[in-house]
């Protein structure tokens, strides 16, 4: 629980058991990732609302639902969004319910809302998504990063079948980029990443990518890309890394009329030479959370396991072990770490 404003004042609590509203389940938390979002929490960096249980990348059983709930029932195996959004403002009118603008929206473990690193949460039915077959439950809880990568590489990014696409950064959203596009029919995928990646390099080559470049170590990184692209550049670049000096060589990467897509944010602003989106005619996306139908695509695609989340989750700790836990994170040791024991 972030317990007040400022840099640290995270810690485990006891609280009351937290009791279901009319429109909302109980859920039993099975598995929770830590995200990027929540160590930015712990290090007052970001937007939160204290005190607040953290968390929003989880999945669970429905052990409670409230009087008005007619889609769930007790047993279900859920995941939702982090966002529940208010449907009724100009936003959400208009399908975009991830920038919803109400002062009543609740973001699970950031604003209003308590998260999933705790035993149990409440949440409101409207967001939540039955597990479907062929998605074991702590996996599930990777469903939420994985929308994150559905909703900005499938919905906003315009890959073609035999698409080159050159993700870089293989953390978390980049190593789940590379499965995406790979779904979508791209015929090369090439994720690029520093000395330090080597090890994510080899989970890269376990899901499928079809190259790796260490842009330290090769002397002309540009040139490779080229090379790998009959000297014409990638048709699609995915920045995952949050690097200045990646977002500079996608704009080389890419070739002309090509695209560039950004994978979350950056966090601070860049030295960029925009000229060369006009000198070749680029086009650019960036997105932010999820909508409601990113949901059904994101599970379809890990229950037919076009999407391999398991050989992200390096890590499975308890809750009480949650310092490790954020620590692996910080030092970046770990790509997913999970909670799965919240005794
Ligand atoms: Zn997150
Ligand atoms: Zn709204």
């Amino acid at each position: 629980m972030k317990t007040a404003r400022g840099p640290g004042n995270l810690e485990l609590r006891e609280i009351e058991e937290p009791r279901p509203g009319k429109d909302e389940v109980l859920i039993e938390v099975a598995a929770a990732g830590i995200c990027g979002t929540d160590v930015h929490i712990k290090h007052d960096q970001t937007f939160y609302t204290p005190p607040i249980v953290l968390g929003h990348e989880y999945s669970g059983r429905v052990v409670e639902v409230g009087d008005d709930v007619t889609g769930i029932e007790v047993g279900d195996l859920v995941v939702s969004p982090a966002t529940a959004y208010c449907g009724k403002c100009y936003q959400c009118k208009t399908g975009h319910m991830n920038r919803c603008t109400s002062e009543k929206k609740r973001i699970l473990g950031t604003s209003l809302a308590n998260g999933a690193f705790a035993r149990y949460l409440t949440v409101p039915e409207y967001i939540i998504h039955k597990i479907p077959k062929g998605v074991a439950l702590k996996e599930a809880a990777m469903a939420e990063p994985t929308a994150c990568v559905v909703h900005s590489v499938i919905e906003k990014s315009p890959i073609t079948p035999g698409d080159v696409v050159v993700v870089q950064g293989p953390g978390t959203m980049g190593l789940l980029a590379v499965q995406v596009a790979k779904a979508m029919g791209a015929g090369k995928v090439i994720v690029t990443g520093v000395s330090a990646d080597q090890w994510r390099f080899d989970i890269a080559k376990k899901i499928g990518v079809d190259l790796t470049l260490n842009v330290q170590l090769d002397p002309d990184p540009v040139k490779t890309i080229k090379e790998e692209t009959d000297g014409r550049g990638a048709d699609v670049v995915i920045e995952a890394s949050g690097a200045c000096i990646a977002c500079n060589q996608a704009l080389d990467f890419v070739k002309v009329a090509g695209h560039v897509t950004l994978l979350g944010i950056r966090g601070q602003p860049l030295d960029i030479d925009l000229d060369a989106i006009a000198l070749k005619e680029l086009t650019m996306s960036g997105t932010w959370g999820t909508l409601p139908s990113t949901w059904v695509t994101t599970l379809r695609l890990m229950a037919s396991k076009k999407v391999k989340v398991a050989p992200l989750i390096t890590h499975r700790i308890s809750l009480d072990l949650w310092e490790e836990g954020f620590d692996l994170m910080e030092k970046q040791k770990a790509i997913k770490v999970l909670f799965t024991k919240f005794d």
